[in-house]
């Protein structure tokens, strides 16, 4: 790198661009390939696991290289992007075939995590969002599908980021967050957050007029994009809009986990909420769906509409199969536009958005909003924008776009004749073969093309002598001599140029009507977002015939700071992941609690309190995302916000939990907790010794009741806190039923009233297979302790410890069970 007088001329210009690009990956294009060099090499070849090698293994150049073909570098790039390195694609800038010395070349694209190379390799099931924020905004833009919004989260430091922020990229898990230096080096919260964080400190003041009005941190995002992508990702760029965060039910990022909404604890797709009731049928729908759920609504008359158009659906099958069947057909329009606003998009990318808008045009009539206007202008604008790309395109595009060939004749006249002229060579040479081989009298002569001498005719050795003397000789070969001749020189010149004419013809027609696709890209994604919602509510009605939800009945909903009815009953309620997933049948419980009360569930391990818990909180999550429910029947209030709260032990798969980080959130959920809050506290206070625990349990819970009046659903292994019904009306025991066989037990699943009277954890672990002698030996022992319990009981040492608690005292930890 210093010595590069040293250096080849290609090795110098790799270093020139090198330099500029240091923190990244180069792919330097050359040939066919792609190649890494050096450092890179190094550290891209594992990660793509491919051959390391040296550029020239003869000489002395031992430089380390690998490559991958230019044609397939999609896959190879979400790899690296994946191991969290950005990479800068270097392009030759000019023909290498009409360059003259070495090529010229560049960077074209930067891609990081945000900001990829083909939104293809991505699940299609997520957004990728860039985030970028202010101190009075919060910015995303998915550079995949257009999308931006931002969200106004004022805070006073400028370089700070709000709470309400933080909730907003916890919720909307950006691929990448933009940090200028000063945020980088001072936001010690996001230090917490395991988002891909990139430095950028650049901010662009000219845009075009849809984004002149944008906030600074979009711009920001703006000028990211512009500087990794180019200015072209601009024209798929929707306008920056600003959404409320008011009409939302809140959902902090805790509850999404325990709920298991985007993801199982195992951190994978399948056992989650959205894996369990996704039935959409385009990607789009898919994401949709998604954004329901994190952004479930708080307008009882929007719900209804939803529940309503489900409800329609349901009343007629067969037409909702043949939509579904339909719906099946439709690409990833967004993303499919994005692809499309590259330069080195695809005809066939054309193709199939005319394909997805054809399948949208089909389904339209049954938009009842699509049939009015504005928006049925708006339709027949798409018919013609497919009509103007199957007027356009051939049906059966090449896969090669080198040659042209793409582009329908009668498109225009120009570009017809040399299409015929380049199409009509191959006849003119043919003819030209015969007329010579009858003059010549050689029936062996050919005529022949080549990259290097073009156009030639072959004669070989032995007819050398019946050469006329108008042929000029081109090339001799050891056993034949090549000649050109004037009408063959007319001909290759007029062939030649025409195909090469006729490629930039057809490359021009094709930008046009890429360009025209690209200006009508936001009535597209307009009227593509109502058959996304088309699609997911069909899909929500699938969903209820095919699992037996009901749809919910919301009650009175809260108006000008007066309390709505806060009741829940839900009828035969179920857990729509754990039905699905567990191979048992489910056991439905009836689930009563009034507003401002609790639900207080005690009972052993395994008993179903959990289980019982969720599907209450997820059930309203449901309902409120515009979802029927897994219910016979349900009446429910519109909670603003939903709480959960899993105990320090319960939730030993997350690893990083600590007693410590329980308090915290606990903490900030009593502060936000009210009338209007759902609150599922399970086994809160385990993770310290069993008296803090309990007291802190029992102070928790009688401020939930007593301030807060949140409807809560406590789950607690402390039986000592059962007595605290008969203090608070508010509170209800409730147990999960257990059968007793002798020395074995039996999960019932079936909720009921009253306290657990019994703790079973020699049953539970007698059930999980402990040895038979260990289970004898606990016996013993816990007979020992409850006799010890009693006399002391008798002795006036232990107070208020009741019969029920000393069963329990066998499964504390050793060493607690010291009074205080
Ligand atoms: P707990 O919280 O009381 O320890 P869980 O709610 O974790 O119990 O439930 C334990 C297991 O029991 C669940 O993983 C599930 O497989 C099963 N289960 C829970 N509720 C039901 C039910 N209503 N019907 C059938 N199986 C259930
Ligand atoms: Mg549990």
């Amino acid at each position: 790198m210093s010595d590069t007088a040293k250096l080849t001329p290609l090795m110098q210009q790799f270093w020139e661009i090198k330099n500029q690009h240091l923190d990244k990956i180069l792919f330097f294009r050359m040939g066919d390939f792609y190649e890494m060099f050096h450092d890179d090499a190094k550290i891209a070849a594992p990660i793509l696991n491919i051959a390391l090698t040296s550029r020239n293994k003869k000489s002395a150049d031992d430089t380390p290289m690998c490559g991958i073909p230019y044609h397939s570098v999609a896959a190879p790039l979400g790899k690296l992007l994946a191991a969290g390195l950005k990479v800068a694609i270097c392009d030759q800038l000019e023909d290498p075939d009409t360059a003259k010395g070495i090529v010229k070349r560049g960077v074209t694209r930067i891609l990081s995590p945000g900001m990829v190379y083909d939104p293809e390799t991505l699940s299609e099931l997520s957004a990728n969002f860039v985030a970028a924020f202010d101190n009075k905004t919060i910015s995303f833009l998915d550079a995949t599908t257009g999308e931006c919004f931002y969200y106004e989260t004022t805070t006073e430091k400028s370089d700070a980021i709000s709470k309400k922020a933080i909730e907003l990229l916890v919720l909307l898990q950006p691929s990448e967050i933009v940090l200028t230096k000063e945020q980088k080096e001072s936001s010690e919260h996001l230090g917490k957050l395991t988002f891909y964080k990139s430095e950028f400190n650049d901010l662009e003041e000219n845009w075009p007029e849809r984004f002149q009005n944008a906030p600074v941190s979009a711009k920001r995002l703006l000028t990211y994009a512009t500087r990794m992508q180019g200015v072209h990702v601009l024209s798929a760029m929707q306008e920056f809009t600003r959404r409320e965060l008011g009409g939302n039910m809140s959902l902090g990022a805790n509850t999404l986990k325990h709920l298991e909404v985007f993801q199982s604890y195992r951190g994978e797709d399948r056992g989650s909420l959205f894996y369990a009731i996704n039935r959409t049928k385009t990607s789009a729908g898919a994401r949709l769906l998604k954004s329901w759920l994190q952004f479930p609504l708080l307008s009882k008359e929007i719900l209804n509409s939803r529940y309503e158009r489900i409800e329609k659906w349901m009343g007629k099958p067969s037409e909702l199969k043949i939509l579904r069947q339909a719906l099946g057909q439709m690409g990833d329009i967004e993303r499919r536009l994005t692809k499309i606003s590259y330069s080195n998009c695809h005809v066939r990318d054309l193709m199939s958005l005319m394909n997805s808008l054809q399948v949208g045009l089909q389904i339209s009539p049954l938009i009842p909003e699509l049939n009015e206007n504005p928006h049925n202008k708006k339709v027949q604008q798409i018919e013609k924008i497919a009509n103007q790309i199957l007027k356009t395109l051939i049906d059966d595009l090449p896969l090669n776009m080198k040659s042209g060939g793409y582009i329908r004749t009668g498109v225009r006249a120009d570009l017809d004749e040399l299409i015929s002229l380049s199409e009509n060579g191959q006849k003119l040479l043919l003819e030209l073969e015969a007329r010579e081989k009858e003059a010549t009298g050689i029936s062996s002569l050919k005529v022949r093309y080549n990259n290097v001498f073009g156009y030639y005719i072959e004669v070989t050795n032995s007819h050398k002598d019946k050469v006329p003397d108008h042929y000029k000789r081109k090339q001799t070969l050891a056993n034949a001599e090549r000649y050109i001749t004037q009408e063959l020189d007319e001909l290759e010149r007029k062939i030649l140029s025409s195909r090469e004419k006729r490629v930039q013809l057809e490359e021009l027609v094709l930008k046009e009507l890429r360009d025209f696709i690209l200006s009508q890209g936001t009535l597209i994604l307009e009227v593509a977002q109502k058959w996304s919602e088309l699609d997911v509510l069909s899909a929500l009605s699938w969903l209820a015939m095919e699992q037996r939800y009901v749809r919910p009945r919301l009650s009175h909903q809260a108006v000008n700071g007066q309390n709505g009815d806060m009741n829940l009953y839900i009828e035969g309620s179920r857990h729509p992941v754990v039905e699905q997933e567990v191979k048992k049948t489910f056991v439905p419980n009836s689930i009563s609690i009034r507003g401002g009360e609790c639900l207080l569930l005690t009972g052993p391990n395994m008993a179903g309190k959990s289980t019982l818990m969720r599907q209450v909180a997820v059930t309203a999550l449901m309902a409120q995302a515009g979802s029927f429910v897994p219910a016979k029947a349900a009446d429910l209030p519109i909670f603003e916000q939903i709480f959960t709260r899993i105990g320090a032990s319960d939730s030993l798969s997350e690893g990083l939990s600590t007693f410590m980080v329980e308090m915290k959130e606990t903490a900030e959920m009593l502060q936000g907790a009210g009338e209007r809050t759902l609150v599922v506290l399970d086994e809160v206070g385990r993770g310290t010794s069993t008296y803090d625990g309990m007291s802190l349990a029992q102070a928790i819970l009688e401020y939930l009741v007593e301030s807060a009046k949140s409807l809560t659903l406590f789950a607690t292994h402390y039986h000592e806190i059962t007595d605290l019904a008969k203090k608070h009306t508010q509170i209800h025991n409730a147990h999960m039923g257990v059968q007793e066989h002798g020395q074995d037990i039996q999960f019932l699943y079936t909720l009921k009233s009253g306290p657990a009277n019994k703790s079973y954890g020699i049953q539970v672990a007698k059930l999980a297979g402990l040895p038979d002698t260990v289970v004898k030996r606990a016996a013993v022992l816990l007979r020992e302790h409850e006799e010890q319990v009693h006399a002391r009981a008798d002795a006036g040492a232990f107070g208020r410890v009741g019969a029920q608690n000393q069963m329990d005292l066998f499964a504390l930890p050793q060493g607690e069970i010291e009074p205080l």
